[in-house]
């Protein structure tokens, strides 16, 4: 005979049939009592029916599998055995609470019933047992107004009335003239519970139920059902937790917090996951059933301060507990507890949420205390790599945004395209910017745009942090906020900017320029006013050297850590960077060469002579104005190779369409321009607007630009790669072993490649000719079209390094623009149709299929082809983690992001 499949657990009296193991199947909650019973704490005895149940219940029509019924009777009944005490018993009642839990904890999003198994009869038997009527009575109370909203599902009629028992409870304490439950005396409580069993019977149509049978099945039923409730279903897609995956439900005996001064009920960690600190601390309420702790009607004491005097016993109990359970788990853990009579009993641990500031200090911490290992310290479960980037950003203080949030403060959501917080004066326009920091260096701005162009760039630089109301993860103002360190939100489409008027609408809230407004970049949340921020004792010491790394234990613990994730990765990390402070910053943060220096950052500061070059209608004006560029684009160069060093230098070839530097849209925007560049280059206005009308693309995105330039115009290969050398040859010259590589964009065709090598190798061949000095270089391409990655194998013929472009990889693997899918991806996003962000995190499926194709193609015509990345994903963790997969040699992402990727790279080397 075929064994029949299990679908409940017991544990109780030191032996439980699960243990931690065994979460998918018993639930976070269910295997964490099971193994802290067999490690011999203290855990009131019961059961847990498992996940697969929940799943069976869902898929049919709420039914359950034919097993169930006789294994939980069976596992009832060794309840009863364990307790000493009968479910149902007129004389000696067992008492059952019934609790979800899922894989991973969804605090609060699922159903829980307290006290199952009273009625009119067993809650005698309580109040003679405990020789307390009012504690039975309340018990009942509270068993009868829990199952009547979950089970029953008796709600407020309307949201904006209050709930019904709450009411009727408001009511009998305004007549006994008291402020809260517990003064109220067991007759009190016997109509309260007569009044709320009315209140269901007129709603409802049905009698509450008599049988503690009944109920637990009803309690049962209930938190299975739990699992697809609203709240539930939104929480999981927010935290990317599968629908399949079901909770467990956990039947356990009762154990009463509210039978006298000598019982409490708490919460706690055993250490604290804010900052990090050792010490067991939490919250208690002396006398009180668990559910009052967090409803915040009484206000909880913390159990570091107080316990120890109130309950010296049970202090030391649950320090024990704290110890045990660090050791036996290796993590710290969050717990649930009530003290009866004295005893401490656990009712849950979990591994606890910390931020990433407690994550760091712990992980250190345990390891210097011999708990774990390094490589232990290094596991994305205790430390999420992006977790990192609060101790590299100025914070805000987590209660200061709770209090602001509660105030109607928040506006609005985009996209979190810069980490960190930010507050400061609105400031539409980066003209503005620079005029208010000229009167005040000190002057807080965040610059709002609908979006930002190179020209922003300096005021950008000014704000403390950036919000735009369109574009993506990978538009110019998250690319640039993020390579220049700066706090910053995009695609916050419930914005209404209106440059005119000065103002930004947000439904109808109006703020204008001058008023405060904070940024949190971590989530994108926009906040009306000034939110106080702290500043990184990481940056402090790295960067603005105004602390000693003796005066930071922050920093030694991310010393520390970093160190460990040095030595177990296996792919390098280099920056994205334009300017040599970008190159010391990410040089601070261990940065390993420079992946991609866009060029087109450095002509933001020569917008004349480049504005020259695009209105050029011949070679020779065009060439010209080029050459006015050279001596700019060598004295950048060198800049930057002094910065890195002997560490490799990618430069890429002029890359975006040119209308980014001279539109229709600048025209508008700055009434005198046409007139100025018109005198400048010996022209009209009218000229001016028809040039511009010439060069129009409807989609400039896809159309001239990237290698097409220099295909096109050749003289600006030609000036940017002599600047490369030349600058390179000065810098050798000092001493400093250079290692320029030069990087051709938007390549598709070998064609296109071999055109633009030819007059890069050509100018390295005259300037070492005329320098007599040599340096060793590469050039290579990006891949950033499906056919670059799809044609590898002829591309890796001429190119000596691939990096992969992913932000134009995806924009047209998906055929989305990177611009413009903020308008819908949050869409997509809430409605299941795609998981992360494509231009956040690579799409596995479809782009990382792309790349794997270009890393095959590659290295199969070139073994030794040299592989990176530096789009946007490049300094996002799973994406990192994709990368060592597929065998990159290295990432490249924005400075402040080179920790993150540091210990993403090793986190994935560690793994199997
Ligand atoms: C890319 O496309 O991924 C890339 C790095 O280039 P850019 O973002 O400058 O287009
Ligand atoms: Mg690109």
């Amino acid at each position: 005979m075929a064994t029949e499949q299990k679908y409940v657990y017991s544990f109780g009296d030191g032996k439980a049939d699960g243990g931690a193991t065994m979460k998918n199947l018993l639930g976070g909650k269910g295997a964490n009592l099971a193994e802290m019973t067999n490690i011999g704490l203290p855990v009131p005895a019961g059961f847990t029916i498992t996940t697969e149940v929940c799943n069976y219940y869902t898929d049919n029509k709420q039914q359950y599998p034919p097993e169930l019924k006789s294994q939980v009777e069976t596992a009832l009944s060794k309840t009863e055995k364990v307790m000493g005490a009968e479910f149902g018993s007129k004389t000696n009642p067992l008492l059952l609470s019934c609790r979800s839990g899922a894989r991973e904890s969804m605090p609060g999003m699922m159903d829980t019933v307290l006290n199952i198994g009273l009625n009119d009869e067993t809650v005698a038997a309580l109040a003679k047992q405990a020789q307390n009527e009012a504690f039975a009575w309340d018990s009942y109370r509270r068993f009868i107004q829990m199952y009547g909203s979950v089970v029953l599902g008796m709600k407020s009629a309307d949201k904006k009335d209050e709930d019904p028992f709450e009411e009727i409870l408001h009511h009998a304490k305004q007549s006994a003239g008291v402020q809260y439950d517990s003064e109220l005396s067991a007759d009190q409580l016997k109509q309260v519970a007569a009044n709320f069993k009315q209140a269901i019977k007129k709603q409802t149509g049905a009698d509450f139920p008599t049988d503690p049978v009944e109920q637990v099945w009803g309690a049962i039923g209930a938190v299975f059902g739990s699992w697809t409730n609203d709240r539930a279903i939104v929480y999981r897609r927010d935290y990317g937790i599968p629908h399949e995956w079901g909770t467990a439900t956990n039947v356990q005996a009762m154990v009463y917090g509210n039978l006298g001064d000598d019982c409490a009920t708490g919460v706690g960690l055993t250490r604290d996951c804010s900052m990090g600190l050792p010490g067991f601390n939490g919250d208690y309420l002396i006398n009180a059933q668990g559910e009052d702790v967090v409803a915040g009607i009484r206000t909880p004491k913390r159990i570091e301060k107080t316990l120890g005097e109130d309950a010296p016993e049970a202090f030391q109990q649950l320090q024990n507990i704290g110890k045990t359970l660090e050791h036996h788990y290796k993590e710290v853990q969050d717990i649930e507890f009530t003290v009866q009579r004295g005893k401490v009993w656990m009712l849950q641990t979990r591994n606890a949420k910390r931020t990433g500031f407690a994550a760091v200090r712990i992980a250190v911490d345990l390891v210097n205390e011999g708990l774990i290992t390094e490589q232990q310290a290094l596991e994305p479960r205790r430390i999420p790599a992006d977790d990192l980037s609060q101790l590299l950003q100025p914070i805000f203080d987590p209660t200061t945004k709770a209090e602001a949030q509660q105030q109607g403060k928040l506006l609005a959501k985009g996209i979190n395209a810069g980490p960190g917080a930010a507050s400061g004066k609105i400031c539409f326009h980066a003209a503005d910017a620079e005029t208010a920091f000229e009167e005040d260096p000190n002057v807080q701005l965040v610059l709002v745009r609908r979006e930002t162009s190179p020209e922003d760039l300096r005021g950008m630089r000014i704000a403390n942090g950036i919000l735009t109301a369109f574009g993506g993860a990978s538009s110019h103002a998250a690319l640039v906020s993020r390579q220049m360190g700066k706090v910053c939100i995009v695609g916050c489409s419930e914005l209404n900017i209106d440059y005119h008027e000065g103002t930004m609408r947000v439904g109808d809230t109006v703020l204008r320029e001058g008023d405060w407004i904070s940024i949190d970049g971590f989530t994108g949340e926009v906040f009306e006013g000034q939110l106080a921020t702290s500043p990184s004792e990481v940056v402090e010491v790295l960067i603005h050297k105004t602390k000693s790394p003796e005066e930071s234990e922050t920093f030694q613990r991310y010393q520390q850590l970093m160190k460990w994730a040095d030595n177990a990765r296996t792919m390098a990390v280099r920056t994205n960077a334009d300017q040599p402070d970008q190159a010391d910053e990410a040089i601070a943060f261990g940065a390993e060469g420079i992946g991609l220096c866009r060029t087109e950052h450095m002509f933001f500061d020569h917008l004349d002579e480049i504005r020259e070059m695009i209105l050029a209608r011949s070679a020779d004006v065009r060439k010209q104005a080029v050459d006015k560029l050279l001596p700019f684009q060598r004295e950048d160069f060198a800049g930057l190779f002094r910065a890195m060093q002997n560490r490799p230098v990618t430069i890429r070839l002029l890359d975006p369409p040119l209308n980014e530097f001279l539109s229709h849209r600048h025209l508008s925007e700055q009434p005198e321009l046409a007139e100025t560049l018109a005198k400048s280059i010996g022209t009209t206005p009218e000229a001016i607007h028809q040039r511009i009308d010439e060069l129009h693309e409807e989609n400039p995105m896809l159309g001239h630009r990237g290698c097409r330039l220099g295909i096109v115009f050749p003289e600006i290969t030609a000036m940017q790669a002599r600047a490369v050398f030349e600058a390179a040859c000065i810098v050798k010259k000092e001493g400093i072993d250079v290692h320029p590589e030069v990087m051709i964009p938007l390549v598709g065709f070998l064609t296109e490649f071999k055109n633009q090598e030819e007059i890069v190798r050509a100018q390295a061949k005259a300037v070492f000719e005329e320098t007599g000095i040599t340096v060793d270089y590469l050039v290579g391409t990006m891949i950033e079209v499906p056919r670059a990655a799809l044609c590898a194998d002829q591309i890796a013929t001429a190119a000596e390094f691939f990096s992969f472009g992913t932000n134009d990889l995806t924009q047209t693997a998906l055929g989305m623009s990177r611009d413009d899918y903020g308008g819908f991806i949050g869409f997509y996003q809430e409605n299941d149709i795609i998981g992360a962000d494509p231009f956040q995190t690579i799409d596995r499926d479809g782009v990382g299929r792309l790349m794997k194709i270009g890393v095959e193609g590659g290295r199969s015509t070139r073994e030794n082809l040299k592989l990176g990345i530096c789009g946007e994903h490049g300094g996002e963790p799973a994406s990192v983690m994709f990368c060592h997969e597929i065998g990159l040699d290295y990432v490249s992402c924005s400075p402040r992001r080179v920790p993150v990727a540091r210990l993403a790279a090793a986190q994935r080397a560690l793994m199997p």
